[in-house]
């Protein structure tokens, strides 16, 4: 079997990709089609990495959609029948500190503002 790419030979017959070059070989997406389902169900549910903390804790940096992305991954894993118990509670606990500090946001909001307007009205 020759690469129609770069024209080398591929050794490994069962090869998707030839070797050098990278150029897919045959009728790779219908064997792609087959392999990923597999690949799915092989994933434990009880790991996860700790860059997927990572991640999940850094959408909230990602304006306008982040922090609602964040919010629904939140309920999502705290709620979720299928959630590990670990997970379940750190959501839970990342959900209650969000919370607290968007109601202490909001209570900062507001003392601001009346400040703001009380101080206004009085030059009136
Ligand atoms: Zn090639």
């Amino acid at each position: 079997m020759k690469c129609s790419m770069c024209g080398r030979e591929i050794m490994n017959p069962g090869a998707n990709y030839c070797d050098y070059c990278g150029t897919p070989v045959g009728d790779v997406t219908y064997q792609a089609e087959q392999v990923q389902p597999q690949q799915t169900g092989e994933v434990k549910r009880d790991k996860v990495p700790m860059l997927w903390y990572l991640g999940v804790m850094c959408l909230p940096l990602v304006p306008m959609v982040g922090s609602i992305a964040y919010l629904v991954m939140l309920f999502f894993w705290a709620f979720a029948p299928s959630i590990e118990d670990s997970r379940k509670s750190w959501a839970r606990a990342a959900l209650i500190y969000t919370g607290i500090t968007l109601v202490l946001g909001i209570v900062l909001c507001i003392a601001i503002f009346s400040f703001a307007m009380s101080a206004a009205s009085s030059f009136m």
